[in-house]
């Protein structure tokens, strides 16, 4: 029946040339790839059923398979994940947006665990951070404290308030006063927040930014 060639496609009746077919199928290209469409289109759930027990049959092969992927193609992966990323911006700022928004307390939750489970590990990352860049950290609280006094004065505020008493106390044995009763306590608060403003102050006034009002 492919004499010269051709050969009589029984799904679509057509004579085509012997190319237009693959290997031991009676069906030609054209019609086998219909044919294998509209089965998966039938059969879609079947075929996720089998692809569903193979990934379940083989978990630890697939992994490896993947890790090795992965290793092998690193630099490919980042890539692409770039370019998707590039292409993408909005629409995945605005997903974690809702995400974040929708899971508040999942997120809080899991933060606290692992600042819990990890604290030596961050305060020593903190560490290192600061000694790489003082000149950098130090700078930056310099240029936002100029640029936003009030909030400055506030977070100083905040932070002094939250230091524990048993850390006064410590600055107090250190400037040799022996009294630490809750109002000397109080009393070393205010003292520290008074020095710390007058610094920012006297930062203000060198840079020329200082209001008179705050005379
Ligand atoms: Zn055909």
């Amino acid at each position: 029946m492919d004499g010269d060639g051709m050969k009589a496609c029984p799904s679509c009746g057509e004579i085509r040339p012997v190319g237009e077919f693959m290997q031991n199928r009676r069906k030609c290209r054209k019609c086998l790839k219909e044919y294998q469409r509209e089965y998966r289109l039938a059969n879609h759930e079947k075929i996720k059923g089998y692809y569903r027990e193979y990934q379940l049959a083989n978990q630890e092969k697939i992994k490896e398979q993947r890790r090795e992927y992965r290793l092998a193609n690193q630099e490919k992966i980042k890539e692409r994940g770039r370019e998707y990323y590039i292409a993408n911006q909005e629409k995945i700022k605005e997903k974690d947006r809702e995400y974040r928004l929708a899971n508040q307390e999942k997120i809080k939750e899991k933060k606290r665990k692992y600042q819990l489970a990890n604290q030596e590990k961050i305060k020593e990352k903190k560490r290192e951070y600061w000694l790489a860049n003082q000149e950098k950290i130090k700078e930056r609280q310099r240029k936002y404290q100029l640029a936003n006094p009030e909030k400055y004065k506030e977070r100083q505020r905040k932070y002094i308030n939250r230091l524990s008493d048993g850390y006064v106390r410590i600055m107090l044995r250190q400037s040799k006063i022996s009294d630490s009763s809750p109002e000397v306590i109080d009393l070393k608060r205010e003292q520290v927040l008074l020095r710390r403003e007058i610094k920012q102050f006297k930062q203000e006034v060198g840079n020329g930014t200082a209001g008179t009002g705050d005379l």
